[in-house]
């Protein structure tokens, strides 16, 4: 039987910088959807990458002595690296400097948005900073200057590529009001709908290849440069083939779900949108949209100093604990935050505590027992049975709308009762092999197991390490290996 697909992507970070744990917390919870699918049994496409183009980095390349594809390609690494420091389990990695998969894509999506009559030439007016060789938003000037130049930028006039966003404010309201593009949690549905309901301005798409040389020609048109929206946003169809590979398209659009942060709501749920309505093809199905992380409370900000990145929480406190973290205490939809304090709390009654001790009971329970645990079904404990079921269900629930803090809850409440279940049967203080021993040893075998199953889209190390410990056959249930799951931190 044909397997059915999924595809889900990330957003693709600017690569001027490295990622912090904003991106991380993006990157894991996209990998718990990608992890979740798998084990559904569907056949999962969980794209990633990096957009490289625009002036910044052209500018942080000269600073390094670097040429921009060499400057890029080494912050790229970095981005790419978080599939092992956050073990997540992307397939496909796209660079928007990658003329083989990236650049045919781009090119066929202006051509086929052209010909809807959607892409115009009109004159663009913009702040420019020749210091910084780019054009300026109002909103990086500090009082009228350029932070980095501190002098005020000229306003340039400049002709430009533009799309015509307005003509589709109709159709985007309707699109997400019939949840055709589900906008995943309501608060960001209600936001991006009042925002189309304001109305739409035609964005501009291009610049002059003086101003910005890094980047995608226009097709047909070597005097422009296509500007950001028309570049990194398409790369959720280069990826997987469109304009080069149409068989490998069709397989896996439209995407199951995108993932995004809240400041990046405006480009994903109006002018992405907008941009496949023009070339008449399908809108994505979901889009999650997930909050900003704090550290201690505070905004993070480089200036400041406190800065979290991935690579360093991991060393201070191991990849499944941060995910588990990330996953359980940050809240999905709002902002979290990371607090080192609630860290510790967490991992010592959890992680430690709660399924450190479940494990380490069942092993040694296990491997106590002298005579061999019979595998056999006639023993499960039906109230534990149906209790695995129903957090089955609910795990479903919660995973299909993204309530990533409320499945992990669900998994949790599993261990909380494997341990109460031990502490009233105490199997320990009956004769060995008791039936009524035997009964509870194999319904907590099975409870662990199935805990493992239900770990894996969160914490994968863990779950594999727990799956490895016992060996089921149809000879037996035997111990393999035991050890502390997760130690106790002082
Ligand atoms: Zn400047």
């Amino acid at each position: 039987m044909k397997k059915e697909s999924f595809y889900i992507t990330t957003t693709l970070p600017y690569v001027n910088s490295v990622p912090h744990i904003g991106f991380g917390l993006e990157a894991v919870q996209s990998d718990a959807i990608a992890r979740y699918q798998r084990l559904k049994g569907k056949d999962v496409l969980f794209l990633t990458g990096t957009d490289e183009h625009g002036t910044k980095v052209l500018r942080s390349a000269a600073q390094h002595s670097l040429t921009p594809l060499q400057f890029a390609t080494q912050n790229s690494r970095v981005f790419k690296d978080l599939k092992k420091v956050l073990n997540i389990s992307f397939d496909e990695f796209i660079r928007t400097t990658d003329k083989k998969k990236h650049y045919p894509g781009a090119i066929a999506l202006w051509k086929r948005m052209m010909e809807s009559g959607d892409i115009y030439k009109k004159v663009y007016r913009g702040l420019y900073c020749s210091g910084c060789e780019a054009f300026l938003s109002p909103k990086d000037l500090e009082q009228g200057h350029c932070p980095i130049h501190k002098k005020e930028p000229e306003l340039i006039e400049e002709e430009n590529y533009f799309f015509r966003l307005s003509s589709y404010t109709k159709q985007l309201k309707q699109k997400i009001q019939s949840r055709e593009l589900h906008i995943v949690p309501a608060i960001r549905e209600k936001e991006i709908l009042s925002f189309i309901e304001q109305g739409l301005d035609d964005i501009s798409f291009s610049r002059s290849r003086e101003k910005l040389s890094w980047g995608i020609p226009v097709p047909g048109d070597e005097t422009q440069t296509m500007y950001v929206w028309a570049d990194a946003l398409t790369n959720y169809i280069s990826a997987i083939g469109y304009g080069r590979d149409k068989k490998t398209f069709e397989k896996w659009w439209p995407a199951d779900v995108q993932v995004l942060g809240k400041d990046v709501l405006r480009f994903h749920a109006a002018i992405w949108p907008a941009m496949l309505l023009s070339a008449g093809l399908e809108l994505p199905k979901k889009l999650f949209v997930h909050g900003f992380i704090t550290a201690e409370g505070e905004k993070m900000s480089k200036s400041v100093g406190n800065v979290l990145y991935p690579d360093a929480l991991v060393s201070a406190y191991g990849i499944d604990p941060l995910r588990y973290y990330l996953l359980r205490e940050v809240s999905p939809f709002e902002d979290g935050d990371f607090s080192a304090h609630r860290f510790e709390e967490r991992y010592n009654a959890d992680l430690a505590h709660g399924l450190g001790n479940l494990y380490a009971r069942v092993c040694g329970l296990l491997s106590k027992r002298e005579a061999i645990l019979p595998h056999d079904y006639h023993l499960m404990d039906l109230f534990i049975e149906q209790k695995i079921k129903t957090a089955r269900e609910d795990l479903d629930e919660a995973m299909e709308s993204f309530r990533f803090n409320s499945a992990v809850g669900v998994v949790w409440d599993l261990i909380g009762l494997g341990n109460t279940y031990i502490a009233e049967k105490k199997p320990w203080s009956l004769e060995n092999p008791d039936i009524e021993n035997t009964k509870t040893l194999f319904s907590l075998v099975i409870l662990l197991q199935s805990i493992a199953v239900f770990l894996e889209p969160f914490l994968p190390d863990t779950a594999e390490r727990i799956q490895k410990s016992i060996r089921i056959q149809k000879k037996g249930v035997s111990v393999v290996s035991q050890g502390v799951l997760f130690p106790k931190r002082d």
